[in-house]
């Protein structure tokens, strides 16, 4: 989980941007480098930001030479035309009305609004209404400067769930909406990942069921060398789903019973059994978060059983390697 954030930093904004497509091949890897890097430095202007933030707040997105140039405040005529000249063709269009934001520009503005580049908020603790699964203490919500939010019993020292978060997320929220808005969209980010999209860049996702959780060289073996970031709060599974994007800076790992929340032939039968898998938070669902619901039934090829014990009516499933989805009760899914 660590890594991707590492790397979104330098990589968000030209994905975001549409501007580069990190080619396998070194050479052309270096040409988009290039072009991505020229793409930067048309941004690296405080007027040409003010450009997109005020086609960004007209209507249409659209303003006029003269209208643009007043809401940007510029007054050296020949500097606004040069640096509006430089936005265009690309981040900006030249309509018969004037100027228009275009995708990329948007792209931009909207990976700026996340906050990640310039933002540091703090939250909580917040006392939330679940309960630890290990000690029955209260779970709390923390996020904090080095954006990772953070579900954990003070209690016992459980780490229910930690994920990044933005602080886009944080604005204009009270603590309870925070809260929901990071199951939500952390809900989102796996569920778009584990279907083989990047959330961030659209690029093609690789998805692996493995047990590798501990092995020094994997994934998690790396993001656990870096100093900064505690220990994957999932470690304790006997596998997990590691998701890592072809294209962009996104790499994850992913608790296998997440699986089951984007096949909608288990969450119906899960709703049926009388369990509320979208009502009730990510860290409450313990075949997300418990380890003890996730077993290794056979290794070659790799099949994984997750049971569901919250239900009135105990189920289980396999995800196999492949991952497809095998009811255990009825054995067809
Ligand atoms: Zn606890
Ligand atoms: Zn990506």
């Amino acid at each position: 989980m660590a890594e991707y954030f590492d790397k979104a930093d330098s990589t968000f904004i030209l994905d975001c941007a549409g501007l580069a497509r990190m080619a396998s091949d070194p050479s052309e890897r270096a040409q988009a480098a290039t072009d991505a890097e020229s793409a930067f430095m048309t941004l690296s202007h405080d007027l040409r930001l003010e450009i997109l933030l005020a086609l960004w707040d007209a209507p249409g997105f659209s303003l006029s030479f003269s209208e643009l140039r007043k809401t940007v405040g510029e007054r050296d005529s020949g500097s606004f035309t040069y640096h509006l000249s430089e936005l265009q063709d690309h981040f900006v269009a030249k309509t018969d009305e004037g100027y228009e934001l275009q995708y990329p520009g948007h792209r931009v503005l909207d990976a700026i609004q996340s906050g990640v580049f310039h933002e540091q908020v703090a939250v909580g603790p917040v006392e939330l209404d679940e309960h630890c699964r290990s000690c029955g203490g209260r779970l709390t919500f923390t996020y904090d400067t080095d954006y990772i939010a953070r579900i954990r019993c003070d209690d016992c020292g459980n780490r229910a769930l930690e994920w990044p978060f933005d602080p886009g997320g944080i604005a204009d929220r009270d603590d309870g909406a925070i809260v929901a808005a990071f199951d939500r969209r952390t809900r989102l980010v796996w569920s778009c990942a584990l279907e083989g999209v990047c959330p961030f860049c659209a690029g093609r996702i690789d998805r692996e069921l493995t047990t590798r959780v501990h092995e020094e060289g994997a994934c998690i073996g790396v993001i656990e060398q870096l100093d900064r970031y505690d220990e994957y709060f999932a470690r304790d599974h006997p596998a997990v789903v590691a998701v890592d994007c072809d294209r962009c800076s996104f790499y994850s790992f992913v608790p296998v019973g997440v699986v089951l929340l984007t096949r909608p032939a288990v969450t119906g039968r899960l709703h049926d059994a009388g369990l509320a898998v979208r009502e009730t938070p990510l860290w409450d669902l313990g075949f997300v978060v418990d380890a003890g619901a996730v077993a290794v039934r056979e290794t070659d090829p790799l099949c994984v059983e997750v049971s569901v014990v919250d239900a009135p009516e105990s189920l289980a499933f396999t995800v196999e390697k492949s991952f497809e989805v095998i009811d255990e009760t009825t054995a067809e899914m």
